[in-house]
């Protein structure tokens, strides 16, 4: 397979058309048509064999999982997708592996409304690396510097299922088709109901103490986590041992959930979201003033959460 005949194949799979592609992939650059009056949002993410996934991955896995970590980014800031572009180095040219890897971002992509509109192909070590660009009403963007004392923190879906899978695997146990550490679900119908509801957002990739903690670096604000009532994906919740079933949903990475936080008196209108998008909200702390991120728990004496720099430990009443 030459390089033409593989990008023809790439592109076969993955939409490219929208009406606001003045020109798509195949020329030396594409040329879109912003949105009138919207602000563009742009985020790349590229994932790396032997650092996000194992050479062996199934190709159609790693062709949605590319596309879903950018579109969970878009999703943080509260944006629409509109377009893709796509770096992809490849070791050999093997027709299945990427007509595999075009169907699995193709699905995923045609699911968001999203077009390919461009990229760039190279021979070298397998690497994915996606560009996504989006758009929303001036202003709106969900940025992690503006929780306020008082919000409620909450999570969407539930925690730590992607880091079970992945301890599953190294431990020789295949996870089942469609687990959430291979097919994560950027929350994007979330994030844009959020963009004017919430304070402040981000997406769960390093873990929710990582990733809460940069909310509340850039807030310059602080935390309580109530872990009791921090949901945990289904088979954790199936374990024995809470203690490191908590450590799991707390530090594991992969979720691709969102973390973001709500004014008290807007916390009703979440009811009503969760219902028209199936999928859980949990409060699970609140914003304060005073630095650092507590985490309590009723059951605290058996928790050794270990979480570099945001380490702080606490029992609640
Ligand atoms: P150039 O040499 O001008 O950079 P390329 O040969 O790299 O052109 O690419 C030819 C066309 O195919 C370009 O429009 C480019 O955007 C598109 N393209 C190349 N690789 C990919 C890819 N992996 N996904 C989508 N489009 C691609
Ligand atoms: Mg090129």
């Amino acid at each position: 397979m030459t390089e033409f005949e593989l990008i023809r194949r790439l592109l076969e799979h993955i939409p490219g058309a929208r009406t606001d592609v003045v020109l798509g992939a195949g020329d030396d650059a594409a040329c879109l048509r912003p949105p009138p009056g919207r602000e563009l949002v742009v985020s790349t993410d590229t994932l790396v064999a032997g650092v996000h996934f194992t050479p062996d991955v199934d190709p159609r896995a790693l062709g949605h999982k590319a596309l879903a970590v950018n579109l969970s980014d878009l999703a943080a800031m509260g944006a629409e997708p509109a377009w893709a572009t796509l770096a992809l180095t490849l070791p050999e040219a093997d027709p299945a592996w990427v007509d595999g890897f075009a169907a699995g971002f193709g699905a995923l992509a045609a699911e968001h409304g999203v077009a390919l509109v461009g990229g760039d192909t190279t021979r070298g070590p397998l690497a994915v690396g996606v560009t996504v660009i989006g758009s929303i009403e001036p202003g709106r963007a969900l940025r992690r510097d503006r929780a306020v004392p008082g919000d409620w923190i909450c999570v969407s879906g539930a925690l730590g299922e992607a880091g079970w899978w992945l301890t599953e695997r190294r431990a020789g146990r295949e996870p089942p088709p469609g687990n959430a550490l291979d097919w994560p679900q950027p929350r994007v119908a979330l994030g844009r109901a959020l963009a004017g509801l919430a304070h402040a957002a981000i997406d769960v990739s390093d873990g929710l103490i990582a990733d809460l903690g940069h909310i509340l670096e850039a807030s310059g604000v602080g935390a309580s986590v109530y872990l009791d009532g921090l949901p945990l994906g289904a088979p954790l919740r199936a374990q024995p041992d809470r203690a490191a079933m908590l450590q799991l949903a707390l530090t594991a990475g992969d979720d691709y959930e969102l973390c973001f936080t709500v004014a008290e008196v807007d916390m009703a209108r979440l009811d009503a979201l969760q219902r028209r998008l199936g999928l859980p909200l949990s409060p699970i702390g609140r914003i304060e003033a005073k630095p650092g991120l507590r985490l309590l728990s009723e059951h605290a004496g058996a928790l050794r959460i270990e979480a570099g720099g945001y380490d702080h430990f606490g029992r609640s009443g």
